[in-house]
């Protein structure tokens, strides 16, 4: 039998809003799924890939939210108080969502998956000096990691289908596995000078670590300042220096920094191209495989190693990243 906690928020803001209404758990015959709720769609592919049928997964941000930046919407606090539980990243990544998400944890079936992570694998954050980067999902063996505590939280919430799950996770890792060592050879063929990766914010990190990448985000450059203009400068210069072939966007970057930086280099003699779109804190469309957390590494491993003189299947992986993709 499951422990159904409810009632303890009373005292709460929160409580106000969910104490009172029953969970699905409550209504929900013996056999019907889990309604699980997570916050990023990576934590909920992570959820429908371990809890296969025994689930319903519902993410609060679709492709193309940015979790810093996200705040919970009324729809959203009312499937959170209905569900058997909810998972988040934590680490400080759902920066609008924190206080609510561990006051609801006092009274709810609340895990965040990225924090049973080990102080020892996390990477210190620029910006925050008593935080962590949160990027973890960028490397593979770190997800695999977050992963196992999905799992596990699917375990405790519901004991009855632990074979189920832990034969869905064992499943799951091993293609994570196959993702991470295609990620190892995709991105070692990568000429040793040319591994810089330049993008839109500071979301890769742990990818960096990961596969021996030099990473450098341009967020927060405006062209308009003079610490902008010489920020610019640099960047043309380390480009120029190091020849490298190509700098990435994200679906937020502003076109005016990659231009400047493109037409910078192109004075210099040097060439530079976009070198693609990358996927950082969202995933790509539902129901396509760049929509999975596979096809959102396989993608972003497969456009850097090929946009950087690597040698990588266009297709991905398995041939079924979108053509052009
Ligand atoms: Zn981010």
């Amino acid at each position: 039998m499951r422990v159904l906690k409810f009632g303890l928020a009373l005292a709460t803001g929160i409580g106000v809003l969910v104490g009172l209404a029953p969970t699905n758990a409550d209504l929900r015959a013996e056999s019907a799924p889990l309604a699980v709720v997570a916050t990023t769609g990576m934590i909920a592919d992570a959820a429908r890939q371990v809890g296969g049928d025994r689930v319903d997964v519902k993410a609060l941000m679709g492709p193309g939210v940015d979790p810093h930046a996200y705040r919970q919407t009324r729809t959203d606090i009312a499937a959170m108080a209905g569900a058997d539980l909810v998972l988040w990243h934590g680490l400080y990544l759902e920066a609008q969502m924190e206080d609510f998400l561990r006051e609801l944890a006092e009274s709810r079936n609340v895990v965040a998956v990225a924090e049973t992570l080990p102080d020892t694998v996390l990477i210190g954050h620029d910006t925050y000096v008593d935080k962590y980067d949160p990027h973890v999902w960028m490397d593979p063996a770190l997800w695999s990691d977050v992963v196992i505590a999905v799992r596990d939280a699917l375990i405790d919430t519901h004991p009855e289908d632990r074979a189920v799950f832990e034969g869905n996770a064992a499943r799951h890792l091993e293609n994570i596995e196959a993702l991470a060592d295609y990620a190892s050879d995709a991105l070692g063929s990568v000429p040793t000078a040319g591994r810089v990766l330049l993008t839109a914010h500071d979301a890769f990190n742990y990818f960096g670590s990961a596969y021996g990448f030099e990473v450098i985000g341009i967020q927060g450059i405006s062209t308009e300042s003079e610490a902008g203009l010489n920020r610019i400068a640099e960047l043309v210069d380390l480009l120029v220096d190091r020849q490298i072939g190509a700098v990435f966007v994200e679906s937020s970057v502003s076109d005016r920094n990659i231009r400047a930086l493109v037409e910078g280099a192109a004075a210099r003699g040097h060439d530079v191209i976009v070198g693609g779109e990358l996927f950082s804190d969202a995933m790509g469309t539902d129901g396509t495989y760049e929509g999975t957390y596979l096809g959102m590494i396989d993608h972003n491993t497969t456009t850097i190693s090929r946009a950087l003189g690597g040698d990588a299947p266009e297709r991905g992986m398995n041939g079924r990243l979108s053509a052009g993709s």
